[in-house]
């Protein structure tokens, strides 16, 4: 039987992992993650490659180590030039030394010990512990459990395109699996989106077929450094949230909190020269109707219209709780409450849903708030779940 067991070995599950041993929570030994991938941070990885990001939006601090300083520990070390690994005022760390970084970690604390390949789909309490039950009928025992899956294998598809996908259209999200491997047509692309992955992928796809792509995104660019204030990551804006009682409040606050759609602006710098020299073009408007006649997919907007041969959507994800579906059960038997937007109803200090059954980020989003998706938000939760055993 092991101690804990982290299901979604992710951003959030894997920083959890690192708290857990560097703050003696537990031993390898004692610890699993399960996830289906064969390494940690595999989706992660898998997101930023495939948008081509250089520099990530949260400033050197938001890493996975205790220590917060230690990516900046680890880059000096290395050696080189400081501003090849970190960006700007705030030292945005560039994907490769953030990466870099994590994997040195994992070494370090022999993460891949802890590692079991498979995806859940069933938690049972029996007895004094919890059954986590793989696809494939394998079981693990564990004292305490931890959901740490992410929204990462729920990319979101407007209706208008799930139709026209099912007619044979060209269409791929750029988040679906293998979604590289189908692009082989020479012809002209359109982007759908207006936030960092859509502009990170138009910016890609501009070099790569200068003239021939377009970024069609709702609103006009919004510029903002952070995806959210930076006051949520301290007591300035956390201490009143964490006054409203009513959960629906929460989560409108929330929502109203993040920065949707909004990229920094050097990013907008760099679509606005694209357009100008003619790499790319921003047409700024919504779909209404969208059709697949003779091999090509013809969206109508409000203003125009356009023809084009491949549609690559940068649209997001689903924002439904993730692994809700394999955990209806549990929820059930358990008497696990949920809020009504469907996430967990946890507890304030220690991310707590059932009797040793605690939660990581999206899942925690009701309590570490707008900032819980986040890297930073993975050291929160896993510094509120790591303190309450020690009490
Ligand atoms: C392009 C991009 C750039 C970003 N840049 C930043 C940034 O600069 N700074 C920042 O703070 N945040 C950034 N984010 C946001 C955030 O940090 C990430 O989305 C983060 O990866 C979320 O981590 P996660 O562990 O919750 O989810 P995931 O990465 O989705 O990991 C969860 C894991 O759980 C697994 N899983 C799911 N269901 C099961 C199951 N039933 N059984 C076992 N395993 C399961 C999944 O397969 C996955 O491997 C960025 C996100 C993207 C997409």
């Amino acid at each position: 039987m092991f101690e804990w067991t982290i299901i979604g070995g992710g951003i959030q599950g894997s920083t959890l992992a690192t708290y857990l041993i560097k703050r003696n929570g537990t031993s390898i030994s004692n610890l699993a993650i399960i996830d289906p991938h064969r390494e940690p941070l595999f989706t992660w990885k898998k997101c930023t490659k495939t948008v081509e990001m250089p520099f990530l939006r949260s400033p050197s601090i938001h890493h996975l180590d205790v220590d917060p300083f230690s990516l900046e520990k680890y880059a000096k070390a290395k050696g080189g030039k400081m501003s090849a690994h970190f960006y700007g005022p705030y030292d945005r760390p560039s994907l490769s030394i953030f990466n870099e970084h994590c994997d040195s970690l994992f070494e370090e604390i022999e993460l891949k010990k802890s590692w079991i390949q498979g995806r859940v789909n069933k938690l049972q309490r029996v007895d004094k512990h919890w059954l986590v039950t793989l696809m494939g009928e394998r079981q693990i025992k564990s004292k305490n459990v931890v959901l740490a899956m992410g929204l990462s294998d729920q990319p979101c598809w407007p209706g208008w395109a799930s139709e026209l996908k099912v007619q044979g259209a060209n269409i791929h999200h750029i988040y679906d699996n293998n979604e590289n491997q189908h692009i082989s047509s020479e012809g002209e692309i359109v982007i759908i989106g207006g936030g960092i992955s859509a502009i990170h992928t138009a910016l890609k796809w501009s070099n790569l077929r200068p003239g021939k792509v377009k970024l069609l995104t709702r609103h006009p660019l919004r510029t903002h450094q952070f995806d959210s204030d930076p006051g949520w990551l301290g007591p300035k804006k956390m201490k009143s949230f964490e006054k409203v009682t009513c959960l629906e409040e929460r989560r409108k606050i929330i929502a109203n909190a993040r920065f949707r759609g909004s990229i920094p602006q050097e990013l907008k710098m760099k679509v606005i020269s694209a357009g100008r020299e003619g790499r790319l073009e921003l047409l700024i408007d919504n779909v209404s109707k969208a059709l697949y006649e003779k091999e090509e997919i013809v969206l109508e907007l409000e203003k125009t219209s356009i023809r084009t041969d491949h549609v690559l959507l940068a649209t997001g994800f689903h924002a439904s709780p993730p692994g809700i579906e394999w955990l209806q059960p549990t929820i059930e038997k358990e008497q696990l409450h949920c809020a009504n937007c469907g996430y967990p109803i946890v507890s304030e200090d220690s991310l707590q849903w059932g009797e040793n059954l605690y939660v990581m980020g999206a899942l925690a989003e009701l309590v570490i708030g707008p900032v819980s998706r986040n890297i930073s938000g993975a050291r929160r939760g896993a510094e509120r779940i790591v303190q309450s055993q020690m009490r």
